[in-house]
Protein backbone atom coordinates (compact mmCIF):
# COMPACT_ATOMS: atom_id res chain seq x y z
CA UNK A 1 0.00 0.00 0.00
CA UNK A 2 1.94 3.50 -1.31
CA UNK A 3 1.15 6.54 0.72
CA UNK A 4 -0.87 9.33 -0.02
CA UNK A 5 0.00 11.03 -3.04
CA UNK A 6 1.18 7.84 -4.88
CA UNK A 7 -0.20 6.16 -7.38
CA UNK A 8 -2.20 2.65 -6.22
CA UNK A 9 -3.53 -0.69 -7.76
CA UNK A 10 -6.86 0.89 -6.66
CA UNK A 11 -6.83 4.32 -7.98
CA UNK A 12 -5.67 2.79 -11.36
CA UNK A 13 -8.87 0.24 -11.27
CA UNK A 14 -11.02 3.23 -10.24
CA UNK A 15 -9.50 5.29 -13.36
CA UNK A 16 -9.79 1.95 -15.43
CA UNK A 17 -13.93 1.51 -14.74
CA UNK A 18 -14.52 5.32 -15.10
CA UNK A 19 -12.63 5.40 -18.90
CA UNK A 20 -14.51 1.39 -19.68
CA UNK A 21 -17.97 2.56 -18.87
CA UNK A 22 -17.43 5.98 -20.44
CA UNK A 23 -16.12 4.52 -23.38
CA UNK A 24 -19.39 2.23 -23.55
CA UNK A 25 -21.58 4.26 -22.61
CA UNK A 26 -20.82 7.62 -24.75
CA UNK A 27 -19.32 5.86 -27.72
CA UNK A 28 -21.07 2.36 -28.09
CA UNK A 29 -24.45 2.71 -25.76
CA UNK A 30 -25.31 6.29 -27.06
CA UNK A 31 -24.03 5.98 -30.47
CA UNK A 32 -25.26 2.51 -31.13
CA UNK A 33 -28.92 3.61 -30.01
CA UNK A 34 -29.64 7.77 -30.54
CA UNK A 35 -26.41 8.22 -32.92
CA UNK A 36 -23.83 10.41 -32.31
CA UNK A 37 -25.13 13.04 -35.28
CA UNK A 38 -28.65 13.57 -33.55
CA UNK A 39 -29.85 16.23 -31.48
CA UNK A 40 -30.77 13.32 -28.18
CA UNK A 41 -27.51 11.46 -28.91
CA UNK A 42 -25.20 14.45 -28.76
CA UNK A 43 -26.97 15.87 -25.59
CA UNK A 44 -26.93 12.62 -23.84
CA UNK A 45 -23.16 12.62 -24.72
CA UNK A 46 -22.06 16.20 -23.64
CA UNK A 47 -24.23 15.51 -20.58
CA UNK A 48 -22.62 12.63 -19.94
CA UNK A 49 -19.19 13.54 -20.36
CA UNK A 50 -19.60 16.72 -17.82
CA UNK A 51 -20.82 14.28 -14.94
CA UNK A 52 -17.65 12.30 -15.85
CA UNK A 53 -15.51 15.07 -15.65
CA UNK A 54 -17.03 16.28 -12.79
CA UNK A 55 -16.31 12.83 -10.98
CA UNK A 56 -12.65 12.62 -12.02
CA UNK A 57 -12.09 16.18 -10.91
CA UNK A 58 -13.77 15.87 -7.58
CA UNK A 59 -11.74 11.56 -7.30
CA UNK A 60 -8.49 13.97 -7.73
CA UNK A 61 -9.33 16.97 -5.37
CA UNK A 62 -10.55 14.16 -2.79
CA UNK A 63 -7.41 12.27 -3.40
CA UNK A 64 -4.77 14.64 -3.50
CA UNK A 65 -6.27 17.05 -1.00
CA UNK A 66 -4.83 17.05 2.83
CA UNK A 67 -7.60 15.56 5.16
CA UNK A 68 -6.02 18.00 7.61
CA UNK A 69 -3.14 17.99 9.65
CA UNK A 70 -2.58 19.21 13.61
CA UNK A 71 -0.88 22.16 13.94
CA UNK A 72 3.03 20.90 15.23
CA UNK A 73 2.16 23.60 18.35
CA UNK A 74 -0.98 22.46 19.21
CA UNK A 75 -2.16 22.72 22.68
CA UNK A 76 -5.59 21.50 24.27
CA UNK A 77 -6.98 24.59 25.99
CA UNK A 78 -8.40 22.98 28.75
CA UNK A 79 -9.14 26.28 30.57
CA UNK A 80 -11.86 27.20 27.97
CA UNK A 81 -15.00 26.83 29.38
CA UNK A 82 -16.35 26.11 26.11
CA UNK A 83 -14.82 22.91 25.39
CA UNK A 84 -16.72 20.30 27.35
CA UNK A 85 -14.18 18.05 29.61
CA UNK A 86 -14.90 14.45 27.74
CA UNK A 87 -13.51 16.06 24.54
CA UNK A 88 -10.17 16.97 25.73
CA UNK A 89 -9.99 14.45 28.00
CA UNK A 90 -9.68 10.17 28.06
CA UNK A 91 -10.31 7.99 30.40
CA UNK A 92 -8.33 8.67 33.62
CA UNK A 93 -8.32 12.19 33.30
CA UNK A 94 -5.22 11.92 30.89
CA UNK A 95 -4.88 14.61 28.08
CA UNK A 96 -5.12 12.62 24.46
CA UNK A 97 -2.11 12.34 23.61
CA UNK A 98 -0.48 10.88 20.14
CA UNK A 99 2.70 8.82 21.38
CA UNK A 100 3.48 8.25 17.37
CA UNK A 101 3.26 11.52 16.65
CA UNK A 102 4.62 13.25 19.81
CA UNK A 103 1.68 15.88 19.56
CA UNK A 104 -1.69 16.36 21.17
CA UNK A 105 -4.85 15.16 19.86
CA UNK A 106 -7.43 17.75 18.85
CA UNK A 107 -11.12 16.79 19.32
CA UNK A 108 -12.38 13.95 16.84
CA UNK A 109 -8.31 13.63 15.52
CA UNK A 110 -7.19 9.86 15.37
CA UNK A 111 -4.58 8.57 14.20
CA UNK A 112 -4.07 6.88 10.61
CA UNK A 113 -1.62 3.89 10.64
CA UNK A 114 -1.51 3.88 6.35
CA UNK A 115 -1.19 7.61 6.97
CA UNK A 116 1.40 7.36 10.08
CA UNK A 117 -0.08 10.44 11.59
CA UNK A 118 -2.85 12.54 12.87
CA UNK A 119 -5.81 13.33 10.96
CA UNK A 120 -8.42 16.19 12.31
CA UNK A 121 -11.56 14.80 12.35
CA UNK A 122 -10.67 11.64 10.99
CA UNK A 123 -13.82 9.64 9.35
CA UNK A 124 -11.96 6.40 8.00
CA UNK A 125 -9.12 5.73 5.28
CA UNK A 126 -10.24 5.25 1.52
CA UNK A 127 -7.94 2.78 0.04
CA UNK A 128 -9.81 3.92 -3.40
CA UNK A 129 -8.33 7.37 -3.06
CA UNK A 130 -5.55 6.43 -0.92
CA UNK A 131 -5.73 9.01 1.34
CA UNK A 132 -7.66 9.69 4.49
CA UNK A 133 -10.98 11.10 4.53
CA UNK A 134 -11.06 14.53 6.93
CA UNK A 135 -12.00 17.62 7.72
CA UNK A 136 -10.31 18.87 5.17
CA UNK A 137 -12.06 16.51 2.21
CA UNK A 138 -14.61 15.17 3.43
CA UNK A 139 -17.15 17.46 1.88
CA UNK A 140 -15.35 16.93 -1.73
CA UNK A 141 -15.22 12.89 -0.81
CA UNK A 142 -19.04 13.45 -0.13
CA UNK A 143 -19.69 15.39 -3.54
CA UNK A 144 -17.17 12.52 -5.81
CA UNK A 145 -19.51 9.87 -4.47
CA UNK A 146 -22.87 11.90 -5.14
CA UNK A 147 -21.60 12.50 -8.91
CA UNK A 148 -20.51 8.70 -9.15
CA UNK A 149 -24.07 7.36 -8.13
CA UNK A 150 -26.07 9.95 -10.92
CA UNK A 151 -23.61 8.91 -13.22
CA UNK A 152 -23.67 4.93 -12.47
CA UNK A 153 -27.28 5.37 -12.63
CA UNK A 154 -27.61 7.64 -16.07
CA UNK A 155 -25.19 5.21 -17.64
CA UNK A 156 -27.38 2.52 -16.69
CA UNK A 157 -30.47 3.89 -18.34
CA UNK A 158 -27.96 4.49 -21.33
CA UNK A 159 -26.96 0.97 -21.54
CA UNK A 160 -30.46 -0.86 -20.95
CA UNK A 161 -32.19 1.71 -23.45
CA UNK A 162 -29.44 0.79 -25.77
CA UNK A 163 -29.65 -3.19 -25.48
CA UNK A 164 -33.05 -3.24 -25.72
CA UNK A 165 -32.93 -1.19 -28.77
CA UNK A 166 -29.95 -3.42 -30.56
CA UNK A 167 -31.87 -6.44 -29.78
CA UNK A 168 -33.95 -6.75 -32.94
CA UNK A 169 -30.79 -5.30 -35.12
CA UNK A 170 -27.66 -6.13 -33.80
CA UNK A 171 -26.13 -5.87 -36.94
CA UNK A 172 -26.52 -1.87 -37.13
CA UNK A 173 -24.91 -1.86 -33.67
CA UNK A 174 -21.67 -3.34 -34.88
CA UNK A 175 -22.87 -6.50 -34.20
CA UNK A 176 -21.48 -9.08 -31.32
CA UNK A 177 -18.56 -7.10 -30.00
CA UNK A 178 -20.48 -3.66 -28.86
CA UNK A 179 -23.41 -6.28 -27.15
CA UNK A 180 -20.07 -7.85 -25.43
CA UNK A 181 -19.07 -4.41 -24.66
CA UNK A 182 -21.99 -3.61 -23.01
CA UNK A 183 -22.67 -6.76 -20.64
CA UNK A 184 -19.67 -6.01 -19.94
CA UNK A 185 -20.45 -2.49 -19.08
CA UNK A 186 -23.51 -3.96 -16.65
CA UNK A 187 -21.77 -6.70 -15.01
CA UNK A 188 -19.39 -3.62 -13.41
CA UNK A 189 -22.03 -1.32 -12.99
CA UNK A 190 -24.37 -3.17 -11.41
CA UNK A 191 -22.13 -3.91 -7.99
CA UNK A 192 -20.44 -0.50 -8.75
CA UNK A 193 -24.29 1.45 -8.58
CA UNK A 194 -25.00 -0.76 -5.77
CA UNK A 195 -21.91 -0.37 -3.46
CA UNK A 196 -22.03 3.49 -3.77
CA UNK A 197 -25.31 4.05 -3.02
CA UNK A 198 -25.33 2.07 -0.23
CA UNK A 199 -21.49 4.31 0.74
CA UNK A 200 -23.68 7.13 0.40
CA UNK A 201 -27.01 6.53 2.16
CA UNK A 202 -24.50 5.24 4.95
CA UNK A 203 -22.61 9.07 4.80
CA UNK A 204 -26.15 10.57 4.75
CA UNK A 205 -27.20 9.21 7.62
CA UNK A 206 -23.73 9.77 9.45
CA UNK A 207 -24.17 13.76 8.58
CA UNK A 208 -27.74 13.79 10.18
CA UNK A 209 -26.13 13.11 13.34
CA UNK A 210 -22.83 14.62 12.89
CA UNK A 211 -21.18 11.47 13.17
CA UNK A 212 -17.27 10.27 11.66
CA UNK A 213 -17.19 6.55 10.79
CA UNK A 214 -15.02 6.14 14.00
CA UNK A 215 -17.29 7.94 16.39
CA UNK A 216 -20.29 5.98 14.91
CA UNK A 217 -18.38 2.77 16.29
CA UNK A 218 -17.41 4.41 19.38
CA UNK A 219 -21.12 5.08 19.61
CA UNK A 220 -22.05 1.97 19.89
CA UNK A 221 -19.87 0.56 21.80
CA UNK A 222 -21.10 3.41 24.13
CA UNK A 223 -24.66 2.85 23.69
CA UNK A 224 -24.07 -0.83 25.31
CA UNK A 225 -22.26 0.49 28.22
CA UNK A 226 -24.85 3.01 29.03
CA UNK A 227 -27.82 0.97 28.71
CA UNK A 228 -25.37 -1.58 30.78
CA UNK A 229 -25.41 1.13 34.04
CA UNK A 230 -28.74 2.18 33.18
CA UNK A 231 -27.72 5.28 31.28
CA UNK A 232 -28.88 7.03 27.79
CA UNK A 233 -26.26 8.54 25.91
CA UNK A 234 -25.88 11.61 23.27
CA UNK A 235 -23.38 12.00 20.69
CA UNK A 236 -22.10 15.69 21.96
CA UNK A 237 -21.85 16.88 18.52
CA UNK A 238 -25.39 15.99 17.48
CA UNK A 239 -26.97 19.61 17.26
CA UNK A 240 -29.89 19.17 15.20
CA UNK A 241 -30.49 17.85 11.74
CA UNK A 242 -30.16 21.66 10.28
CA UNK A 243 -26.91 22.60 12.30
CA UNK A 244 -25.39 19.07 11.65
CA UNK A 245 -26.10 19.33 7.51
CA UNK A 246 -24.88 22.67 7.02
CA UNK A 247 -21.54 22.29 9.27
CA UNK A 248 -20.18 19.73 6.58
CA UNK A 249 -22.21 20.73 3.47
CA UNK A 250 -22.07 24.91 4.36
CA UNK A 251 -25.01 27.21 4.61
CA UNK A 252 -26.03 27.63 1.50
CA UNK A 253 -28.20 24.57 0.17
CA UNK A 254 -27.42 25.56 -3.34
CA UNK A 255 -23.77 24.75 -2.81
CA UNK A 256 -23.89 21.36 -1.14
CA UNK A 257 -23.41 19.40 -4.41
CA UNK A 258 -20.78 22.37 -5.46
CA UNK A 259 -17.24 20.99 -5.52
CA UNK A 260 -15.51 23.26 -3.27
CA UNK A 261 -14.71 22.62 0.65
CA UNK A 262 -17.18 24.57 3.08
CA UNK A 263 -16.24 23.69 6.32
CA UNK A 264 -16.90 26.04 9.29
CA UNK A 265 -14.21 26.04 11.46
CA UNK A 266 -10.59 24.99 11.57
CA UNK A 267 -11.08 21.29 12.64
CA UNK A 268 -9.33 21.84 16.17
CA UNK A 269 -12.64 22.30 17.41
CA UNK A 270 -16.41 21.91 17.14
CA UNK A 271 -19.42 23.32 18.25
CA UNK A 272 -20.90 20.54 20.83
CA UNK A 273 -24.04 19.92 23.15
CA UNK A 274 -22.89 22.14 26.38
CA UNK A 275 -25.68 20.78 28.79
CA UNK A 276 -23.61 17.86 29.65
CA UNK A 277 -22.74 17.98 33.60
CA UNK A 278 -19.66 18.20 34.77
CA UNK A 279 -19.53 15.91 37.10
CA UNK A 280 -19.93 13.20 34.38
CA UNK A 281 -16.92 11.24 34.94
CA UNK A 282 -14.59 11.33 31.80
CA UNK A 283 -15.50 8.81 29.44
CA UNK A 284 -13.19 6.49 27.76
CA UNK A 285 -15.02 7.30 24.54
CA UNK A 286 -13.98 10.77 24.99
CA UNK A 287 -16.89 11.90 22.38
CA UNK A 288 -19.51 10.33 24.06
CA UNK A 289 -21.36 11.80 26.85
CA UNK A 290 -23.57 9.86 28.88
CA UNK A 291 -26.41 11.30 30.32
CA UNK A 292 -27.89 9.85 33.78
CA UNK A 293 -31.64 9.56 33.22
ZN1 LIG B 1 -0.62 10.55 15.48
ZN1 LIG C 1 -5.02 7.57 6.33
Amino acid sequence: MGRPGYLTPPIFAVLAAIGYVYYTTVFVAVAGWLGLTTAAGVANAAAFTALTAACLATYAAAASRDPGRVPPAYLPDVEDAEIPVHEVKRKGGDLRYCQKCGHYKPPRAHHCRVCKRCVLKMDHHCIWINNCVGHENYKIFLVFVSYAVLACFYSMILIVGSFLHSAPKAEQLGGDSSKTSIIICGIILCPLTLALSVLLAWHIYLILQNKTTIEYHEGVRAMWLAEKGGDLYHHPYDLGVYENLTSVLGRRIFCWLCPVSTNTGNGLRFRALHDIPLSTPPCDLQKIALHSQ
